[in-house]
């Protein structure tokens, strides 16, 4: 089936929409029994998409699981309040005390507060690993090595990982090979068929894609589905029936969502290319991307997120560009209907086994629904004022 057949029928099994177009809310903490006997046959398929009791997920977040296990492939799909807690629960339910994980170095920064503070109080170490590394991985792996994460693109520079290559290595020291998804959002790249075992979404950004839910996602192979889903109940993880709602409608318009935020961010970096203040583009699909192969060998697509670093310029002049904008709004996220940028000086404080050569600012845009002139326009804007500071200067 294609994708845009699949996020069309993704989840809407009868069982759970009863007759009618969408699955239904669920709202419930208490589910009631009136013998013995049927409430012995629940708690005997609580695995087995049966309510026992509403931590364990009514038939909203049923139906959200196995849209989402659709979409990404892989045995079953436990969902939590968050893309973080979705990556910290995947992680704590695979390692124990002594282990080593090998994390990838340009990581979503709370992915790496998240080893660098609470794994290293546990007693499992973190090294931090050049996200180009390949097949080179195998020198830093350890006895202990328990978990390769990778994350790709990475977070602000988009490097594009060689995804099967480090999962292959990383299988033959029996090591479990998770990924932070959230940029190919069960789309534009199949995480099962490159080796991954376990994909974690923020399912906050494009499976959402209207920025008004936080929901996480943590997806996979029959090897490793039961452990993630014992520990994700163990830690109490669960989600409101309201928010799953949102997101299953968020899925029925992924495909046509992810194809426009493509092509504008596409049309937008073709056009910052020309610009004289651009020394570089960062956006997979650019063969200036680091790992722009691995993309053109692995993706199906790009979306609407990418990064490009100036040629000139100082903090005050990023702050001319930003400050007055009139369609992009500063934000921290992105995968919502909505433009969005953020600028940064230093890169380099969010990573330690590599350094990123930026002498000047890199800007990171989320090209959302808007107009694509438009959005050009407004950075026309943002680069008079960036120009007037350095003039004046
Ligand atoms: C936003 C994001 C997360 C975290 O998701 P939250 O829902 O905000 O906790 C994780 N990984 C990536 C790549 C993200 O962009």
């Amino acid at each position: 089936m294609k994708h845009d057949t699949k996020i069309v029928k993704a989840g809407r099994n009868a069982k759970w929409t009863k007759g009618v177009v969408n699955p239904a809310i669920t709202r419930a903490s208490t589910v009631v029994f009136d013998t013995v006997a049927e409430m012995n046959h629940a708690v005997a398929n609580r695995h087995n998409q049966t309510m026992v009791y509403g931590r364990r997920g009514t038939t909203t977040a049923f139906a959200f699981s196995e849209a989402m296990t659709e979409l990404e492939g892989g045995a079953g799909c436990a969902l939590y309040p968050s893309g973080t807690a979705a990556i910290t629960n995947a992680i704590l339910a695979f390692i124990q005390q002594g282990d080593h994980i090998l994390m990838v170095d340009t990581a979503y920064e709370p992915t790496r507060d998240y080893c660098d503070k609470i794994l290293a109080k546990i007693g499992v170490s973190t090294t931090y690993y050049d996200p180009m590394i390949g097949a080179g991985i195998e020198a830093l792996i350890q006895d202990n090595t328990r978990i390769v994460f990778l994350e790709s693109p990475g977070s602000i520079t988009m490097e594009v990982q060689d995804v099967p290559s480090i999962s292959a290595v990383a299988h033959k020291h029996g090591c479990i090979v998770m990924l932070d998804n959230t940029w190919g959002a069960g789309i534009n790249f199949k995480p099962f068929d490159y080796g991954v075992d376990i994909s974690v979404q923020a399912a906050t950004k494009y499976i959402v894609g209207h920025s008004d839910v936080m929901l996480g996602t943590a997806t996979a192979v029959e090897k490793h589905w039961p452990q993630l889903r014992d520990y994700s109940y163990l830690m109490g993880q669960c989600t409101s029936p309201d928010d799953l709602y949102l997101a299953l409608r968020g899925i029925r318009t992924l495909v046509v969502r992810l194809k426009q935020h493509q092509q504008s961010a596409i049309t937008v970096a073709t056009w910052l290319t020309a610009r004289p203040e651009v020394a570089k583009i960062l956006h997979p699909a650019f063969a200036s991307c680091p790992g722009h192969e691995f993309f053109k060998r692995d993706f199906s697509g790009s979306n609407g997120l990418f990064s490009f670093v100036l040629n000139c310029g100082n903090k005050v002049a990023l702050t001319a560009f930003l400050d007055g904008l009139e369609h992009f709004k500063l934000g921290y996220s992105w995968g919502g209907f909505e433009s969005l940028i953020l600028g940064f000086s230093n890169v380099n404080s969010i990573r330690s086994a590599t350094s990123f050569d930026c002498e000047f600012p890199l800007i990171r845009l989320h090209i959302g629904l808007e107009d694509v002139e438009d959005l050009i326009s407004d950075l026309e804007s943002g680069f008079e004022r960036f120009n007037k500071v350095l003039a004046e200067g």
